[in-house]
């Protein structure tokens, strides 16, 4: 049996995580988690989401306070056995409707625990109460039960708090005839994402926003939400339609609108990160990488080789952290050091293209800068930063950047850069 579909379908919903232990400090609420994602698979769009504690008053106050604002309500956890397990009760309460025991469903119950040779306790009972008029969601891995009731144009899923068993009934309710998708409507949410590096947040708003502004306004319209990510900064568009077709070509059209306002800037268009655009630039122009870096420490080799399949094209390198390394490993002379300082754009450029030669690298890499806290000068502050590419054909760029934040921020936001470098100059 499956509840009736409901006049309008639904397109909103709100998730409640219940249970007192996700309101303290080592436990955190996942299954919302997993929700999102299968909400959205459904073009269901996810309001809010929140955390209630076992408390029965609590917890029906709050669901009807979100029945006020949305189609669907789930509630994960509070549907074991025992007393602090109150969701059927306070679902009960806030929609006014009476439990009622499902004889069938303490016989199964009453099975399982034979199975095992043991006795049912008689509080097990509370578990085969089911809302009046609900449906029963089988647990294929757990005793609780799930249930599901429709109301009006309006619907409340319960289901158990552990992980393995809320997603195995949550997979049932959104597959192809599950009692969700029936009463979803035929309308998808459709996403795409532009990784853009080398602006801040609020220099791509400033670009962006009169571009997508017009497309809220489109049919289907599109929103799009800015992020401020490590090393970039992305913008996602949502559309929803009941066409894939329809939404791919839309959201193509916005997304390609956006790269010709933000040029070379956007750097990904399919969630690809800036390493493996790097490395597949290199793999398909036959070109091999090495690296000679100070401040990262290594860390532009480490993401570079975190890609499967980058021995295609990373050589190798080193981390040339003292001025005696930057001599012995990749032939600073010691006089430019002297000269100009270690991190300098001479030097920047001395370590790529000792790396380079020393390797037999198609592109050199030099990074050397100031991650702070300390060691900063009034000259030269915590966050400078020298980088230098060379070319394939030897020509050397070299760029100081001044960045802003922690040693891990500074050493990450140091290798986005350089790999930017890269591929500005495979671009070009
Ligand atoms: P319950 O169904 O409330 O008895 O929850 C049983 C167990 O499921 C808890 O002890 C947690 O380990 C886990 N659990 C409950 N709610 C969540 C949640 N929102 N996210 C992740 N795990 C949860
Ligand atoms: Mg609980």
């Amino acid at each position: 049996m499956t509840p009736d579909a409901p006049p309008k379908p639904i397109r909103t919903a709100e998730v409640i995580a219940v249970g007192s232990e996700l309101l303290g400090s080592t436990r955190v609420d996942t299954n919302s988690l997993f929700l999102a994602d299968r909400l959205s698979s459904l073009g269901i769009e996810l309001r809010a989401k929140s955390v209630v504690g076992d408390n029965r008053r609590e917890l029906a106050e709050h669901l009807r306070r979100s029945l006020e604002r949305v189609d669907l309500v789930i509630l994960s956890g509070g549907l074991g056995p025992t007393d602090d397990d109150v969701t059927r009760d306070a679902v009960s309460d806030a929609l006014g409707v009476p439990l009622v025991e499902h004889p069938e469903i303490v016989d199964r119950l009453r099975e399982r625990f034979a199975r095992r040779g043991l006795q049912m306790p008689d509080v097990n009972r509370r578990q085969a109460l089911i809302l009046e008029g609900g449906v029963v969601l089988s647990n294929p891995n757990g005793t609780a039960p799930g249930q599901m009731i429709v109301r009006g144009h309006q619907a409340i899923v319960l289901l158990p708090g552990p992980p393995r068993e809320l997603k195995a009934m949550m997979d049932v309710l959104v597959s192809g005839d599950g009692a969700l998708a029936k009463h979803a409507s035929r309308e998808r949410l459709f996403r795409t994402t532009l990784f853009v590096v080398g602006r801040g947040e609020s220099h791509v708003e400033e670009v962006a926003q009169p571009v997508y502004s017009k497309w809220l306004r489109h049919e289907p319209p599109i929103e799009t939400t800015i992020l401020a990510a490590p090393g970039q900064v992305e913008l996602h568009l949502m559309t929803r339609s009941p066409d894939a077709a329809d939404a791919d070509r839309a959201l193509a059209r916005a997304r390609d609108e956006l790269i010709a306002a933000l040029g070379g800037d956007v750097f990904s268009i399919d969630g690809r990160s800036m390493e493996e655009i790097v490395g597949q630039l290199l793999l398909d122009r036959h070109l091999t990488i090495a690296a000679a870096e100070s401040c990262t420490g290594g860390l532009m080799m480490s993401r570079l080789t975190d890609v499967p399949g980058s021995s295609a094209y990373v050589l190798g390198g080193a981390v040339a952290y003292s001025n005696e390394l930057k001599t012995s490993l990749a032939d600073v002379d010691p006089a430019l050091i002297a000269a100009h300082g270690a991190v300098s754009e001479p030097v920047a450029v001395a370590l790529a293209e000792g790396i380079r030669k020393r390797a037999g690298a198609s592109i050199g890499v030099g990074i050397t800068g100031i991650a702070g806290p300390t060691g900063g000068t009034p000259e030269k502050p915590v966050g400078t930063v020298a980088i230098a590419v060379i070319a394939p054909d030897g020509a050397a760029h070299v760029r100081t950047f001044s960045l802003f934040g922690t040693r891990t921020m500074i050493k990450f936001w140091s290798s986005q850069y350089a790999m930017n470098m890269v591929r500005r100059l495979l671009i070009s």
